[in-house]
């Protein structure tokens, strides 16, 4: 089932070319965590305000990665994008596909034409899913199925995939896309939806997920951010992405009193609007759309 996609989009790519061709605050890093490799420059990592749904902006001088595109009833993705001057992406990740997730996929690859997509394999048969795998299979992107225990590198930034394994479990938040974005020794964790069996099996691998900044899974919903989780991840700074006044009581007042519980400072984009880490690699600022 994993590799059906990839190879169904390469199938049928070959087909088409053949047929015719604020606030700010600074963190100090402790210095046991994260990679050990110098950079020059600086990333910034803009968790967009998209209401209820995750978009992130990573930006640094070799490469331009958007993890997750937003809800499919909303557009205001298209305005980040355009205030942040964006005109291309070499690598969008889609974590899963959940409509708040791959909300404007279609439209993001057609007008940003990006060299790589990760995909987690799973199908389903919604029409904003089926309307991305169209424009993936009319794109030159290069498309991917990361799992569990490798390692990519786009210029400065080196992902490690913790999840999936290389068998999918068919539930689409535990198959979600999780890995470790390291930029010099400032790591970053994104986990999508991953809930509290996807959580365990990151654990399991052994990966360390040692991480200064998480990007709380599952919009902060208590199906997420268990104290086992927590306890290897030991982030400085974590941040949820929701909207106001959703209907699923995201954020969860347990996950945020399991996450405060590791010392960490917690932002989301409800009271906080767009979040922006700057980071030269060893330390990192964040700052806030809303003071
Ligand atoms: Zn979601």
């Amino acid at each position: 089932m994993k590799k059906k996609l990839v190879g169904l989009l390469l199938a049928a790519s070959l087909l088409v070319i053949s047929g015719c061709s604020e606030l700010e605050q600074m963190f100090m890093l402790d210095s046991a965590k994260g990679a050990d490799s110098m950079v020059e420059g600086e990333t910034v990592v803009s968790f967009l305000d998209v209401g209820q749904g995750d978009a992130t902006l990573v930006q640094t001088d070799e490469a331009t990665v958007l993890i997750d595109s937003g809800r499919h009833d909303q557009r205001v993705i298209f305005d980040h994008l355009d205030e942040l001057a964006i005109d291309s992406l070499d690598l969008v990740i889609f974590t899963h596909p959940h409509a708040d997730h791959i909300g404007n996929g279609d439209l993001i690859v057609e007008e940003y034409n990006p060299e790589e997509v990760w995909i987690d394999g799973n199908e389903t048969t919604s029409q904003v899913f089926e309307r991305l795998v169209d424009a993936l299979l009319a794109s030159d992107a290069n498309v991917v199925e990361p799992i569990a225990g490798e390692t990519y590198q786009f210029g400065a930034l080196q992902f490690d995939v913790l999840n999936p394994g290389e068998e999918l479990t068919g539930n689409l938040n535990n198959d979600s896309i999780s890995f470790i974005m390291h930029y010099g020794d400032v790591s970053f964790l994104f986990t999508g939806d991953a809930e509290r069996p996807a959580e365990q099996a990151m654990v399991n691998t052994g990966i360390s997920l040692s991480a200064d900044i998480y990007h709380m899974g599952h919009h902060g919903s208590n199906t997420s951010s268990h104290d086992f989780f927590m306890n290897e991840v030991l982030p400085e700074v974590a941040v949820y992405s929701a909207g106001e006044k959703n209907s699923y009581g995201h954020p969860g007042a347990t996950a945020l009193s399991r996450v405060e519980a590791t010392g960490a400072e917690i932002f989301g984009t409800i009271e906080d609007g767009t979040i922006t880490i700057r980071t030269d690699g060893t330390t990192f600022e964040v700052d806030t759309a809303n003071d």
